[in-house]
């Protein structure tokens, strides 16, 4: 599995559609102070499920959508798809290429698609945890970061592992069952206390 190519149109600094094709192993991606590298890894990390500005290096997720330049108006929206060669079948999927699509509108509201179909975010988040690379984004590690890294604790490290070994999907499916549970409970209650009331 490897990141065969990404398309950024509208996204931050990337007002034109811009495709970038990847080859297995190593890139490198070279340019002067403020040319967009960091742009590039913002939109790897935005496609694959980020939801935190900050973690793009923004004060609000809006932030990404290209915001205009002295001879360019803004655009109304960010898109970002991403390609995964899937020959190897690390992505629980039954394509050999996998193509992961975010947009973002102004005004706030996001679109996903895998494959050109419409899907949540959290079908991009399982698909991905599946492979190690999740929404904590412990994969990216960003200029100034792997100090953080190598200040965690151990529960912050036991998470980079989990999610690294897939496991994190298991334990957020857990948390939604018991949130389920709960209710469900809280429901069971309410029924105890009607059939009371009704005898
Ligand atoms: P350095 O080598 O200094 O780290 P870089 O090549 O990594 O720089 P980036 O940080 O990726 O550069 O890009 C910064 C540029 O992106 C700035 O010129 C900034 O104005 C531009 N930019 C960021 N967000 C937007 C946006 N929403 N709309 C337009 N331009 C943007």
């Amino acid at each position: 599995m490897y990141v065969k190519s990404l398309t950024l149109k509208g996204f931050k600094s990337f007002a034109s559609a811009t495709h970038l094709g990847l080859e297995p192993g190593i890139t490198c991606i070279v340019g002067p102070n403020g040319s967009g590298k960091s742009n590039v890894v913002d939109a790897l990390a935005w496609v694959m499920g980020e939801q935190g500005a900050k973690s793009l290096r923004g004060g609000k997720m809006e932030d990404v959508i290209f915001a205009g330049t002295a001879g360019r108006a803004p655009l109304g929206r960010a898109e970002v798809s991403m390609t995964i060669d899937n020959t190897d079948g690390a992505l629980p999927i039954d394509y050999t290429e996998v193509t992961i699509r975010r947009t973002m509108f102004r005004g706030g509201s996001s679109e996903y698609a895998i494959n050109g179909t419409s899907c949540r975010l959290l079908d991009i988040q399982e698909l991905l945890s599946d492979s190690g690379i999740g929404r904590e984004m412990h994969v990216i590690v960003g200029q100034g970061q792997l100090d953080a890294v190598l200040r965690a604790t151990p529960e912050e490290r036991r998470g980079f592992i989990e999610e690294a070994a897939g496991v994190l999907k298991h334990r957020k499916r857990k948390e939604r069952a018991l949130r389920k549970l709960e209710t469900m409970e809280v429901n069971l209650a309410r029924v105890a206390d009607l059939t009371t009331e009704i005898r």
